[in-house]
């Protein structure tokens, strides 16, 4: 079941009564959800499972379950096995023949995409990128032509190279959402192209503090314009204004005016 990712009010009624009336809960760092636990003044049975102990914690819960018990299943924030441990848990208990019932709520990503503006109705989630460069920019090289938005949960302490690393890779033409700490206090959420995204963090220690997820608009968006639209549009900006080369790039080709003027923007490297 869904716990919130930041404001602890994000919780839905039935996961609070849920909550209540399991026998015991399953929770990845029994601390953190202690926390929530008291803050709705619900004292419960905690078992830990978390990425190190997954499978040894199985065995409890069957036994649990085995005795007649129910069992919920949290994590430390926002919904289990979403790049969190649960999916281990879920899969053995309903293979011992129990059944699981999911019980809907926060999740970052979907958070993140609801406010992102990003118009693209596909979305492919990836969640964590590979720490180190060299993995990183062959996992994002594997995704280059995908014609989705790509939805990625990022480190605060990485968030700089891996915005430089999705120029490079993915390209500095395409839009990049930061949402920062959603839910929470300092909340932020900057959209701008990836050319102009890592100076933009490296601006401002505050935009590197947090929790984030990044979205990058996905290769169809610039694979339609870059057919006779994008060419258009490239060669008439070198020669006049912005509305003018797309005006002409409209009634050139035929294409749209709203996406070849946001695409003039980001060729100007002034997108939003
Ligand atoms: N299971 C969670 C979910 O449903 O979203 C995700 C857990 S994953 C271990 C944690 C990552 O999710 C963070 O490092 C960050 O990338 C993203 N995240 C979680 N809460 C967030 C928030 N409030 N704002 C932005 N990103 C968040």
């Amino acid at each position: 079941m869904a716990t919130p990712i930041g404001n602890l009010r994000d919780i839905s009624l039935r996961a609070l009564d849920v909550l209540k009336s399991a026998d015991a809960i399953a929770a990845e760092d029994t601390r953190i959800t202690r926390r929530l636990l008291d803050h709705y003044g619900i004292p419960k049975r905690l078992i830990a499972v978390h990425e190190h102990n997954e499978r040894r914690a199985v065995k409890q819960a069957l036994a649990l379950l085995g005795a007649g018990r129910s069992l919920a299943l949290v994590c430390d924030a926002g919904t289990p096995a979403i790049s969190d441990p649960g999916a281990v848990l879920v899969s053995a208990v309903r293979d011992a023949g129990y059944s699981v019932t999911p019980v809907p709520g926060a999740n970052a990503a979907v958070t993140a995409l609801a406010a992102a503006g990003l118009e693209t109705p596909h979305f492919l989630f990836f969640g964590f990128l590979p720490s180190k460069g060299g993995a990183r920019r062959r996992a994002l090289a594997a995704l280059a032509a995908l014609p989705y938005t790509l939805v990625f949960y990022e480190a605060p302490h990485r968030i700089a190279e891996c915005l430089h690393d999705m120029s490079e890779v993915l390209g500095a033409a395409r839009r990049v959402v930061i949402a920062r700490e959603l839910t929470k206090a300092f909340e932020s959420i900057h959209v701008c192209t990836l050319a102009l995204a890592p100076q933009w963090v490296e601006a401002d220690a505050n935009r590197r503090r947090g929790e984030f997820v990044l979205l990058v608009e996905g290769a169809a968006a610039l694979t339609e314009d870059s057919s006779e639209g994008r060419r258009t549009l490239e060669v008439l900006l070198a020669e006049l204004p912005v509305k003018q080369a797309v005006d002409l790039t409209v009634k050139l080709t035929g294409g749209r005016r709203n996406e070849l003027y946001k695409l003039a923007l980001t060729l100007k490297g002034h997108g939003k």
